[in-house]
């Protein structure tokens, strides 16, 4: 349960992880039994929650621990880092938190605290690794899983990037940067880069029988394995709707459509515009009547078109 979470929380707030987690651990209560899930069903189940290679290194996890480790994770963080989707972070928080291993983990509340507590001025999170120096030197003998938990909760509660309630912190005495009163200077940030953005053209191919062309994106890269609609690339030049219509799968009459989609991941916001074309000859593909969207994966992103394309 505990690699679960870590998995979702990864880039996802534990608002929007908490349905998820419920969700998955009524399906899939146990380790064997997601190794044994239809990964469509796993995929569609975590539809909505983002970066999307999560959930499908999660599966082989899954599988890799309950076939060949007899359903047992290992309890150190250097073999957890062996197993897929599991980085250093979450290996540590693993072998700290499930298993109340020597590991320190350094996630942004304890970059927080730490840096505040002993004013390290290096920017962060590019040089976490002195923090977990820091942590490392703190650990104590005993209950280390509950000193990286209470580490974390402090800067969830406490030391809030904001308004840190010094006043309510047990380190208040010994903060170097709440004794300068600098607390919320900490930690220091690299100037914030303006994230590009990218444009494409979706092709919204629908059948006689108001069916609409969906596809698998590839294993590899953005959106890895998630059902979407066909287009161009997603692209910092902007074409124009006859550009995108020489790329589209079939030459013929294609009709810009008014919606625009508006998306923004971590690293660009997206542009959409889409074409509409009628396709009146039978074509291999995954065909979908709109009503039946939601029985596929549809990732965020693309249930947006959806929402978009709705008459
Ligand atoms: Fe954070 Fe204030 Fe506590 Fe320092 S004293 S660790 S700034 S809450």
């Amino acid at each position: 349960m505990v690699w679960l979470a870590e998995i979702m929380l990864q880039q996802t707030t534990c608002a929007a992880v908490i349905p998820y987690f419920e969700n998955f651990t009524r399906k899939w209560p146990t380790v064997k039994a997601l190794a044994k899930a239809d990964t469509d069903e796993v995929m569609h189940a975590w539809a909505g929650l983002g970066y999307y290679a999560r959930a499908r290194n999660m599966v082989k996890c899954a599988k890799d621990v309950a076939e060949q480790r007899q359903g047992q994770f290992p309890r150190a963080e250097e073999d957890l880092i062996e197993l897929p989707g599991i980085g250093p972070y979450t290996a540590a928080a693993i072998a700290a938190i499930a298993f109340n291993g020597p590991s320190a983990p350094v996630d942004g509340n304890v970059i927080r605290v730490l840096t505040r507590l002993y004013a390290i001025s290096d920017v962060m999170p590019a040089n976490k690794a002195v923090v977990g120096e820091f942590a490392k030197a703190m650990l104590p003998k005993e209950h280390s899983g509950d000193f990286a938990e209470a580490l974390m909760d402090l800067g969830a509660t406490v030391c809030k990037p904001k308004n840190p309630k010094c006043k309510d912190c047990p380190w208040e005495a010994d903060c170097m940067a709440c004794i300068q009163d600098e607390a919320t200077t900490y930690p220091k940030k690299a100037p914030k880069v303006e994230k590009p953005t990218r444009h494409g053209w979706v092709f919204w191919i629908e059948n006689t029988e108001g069916r609409v062309l969906l596809e698998r994106r590839p294993e590899k890269g953005l959106l890895g394995g998630m059902i979407g609609f066909p287009g161009t690339l997603w692209q910092d030049q902007v074409l124009s709707a006859e550009q995108a219509a020489r790329q589209a799968p079939e030459l013929g009459d294609w009709k810009r459509s008014e919606a625009q989609i508006s998306h923004t991941f971590t690293h660009f916001h997206l542009r959409l515009n889409v074409l509409v074309f009628h396709l009146d000859k039978d074509w291999d593909g995954l065909w979908s009547r709109p009503s039946d969207f939601g029985t596929h994966a549809l990732p965020s992103v693309m249930q947006k078109i959806v929402e978009a394309m709705k008459p």
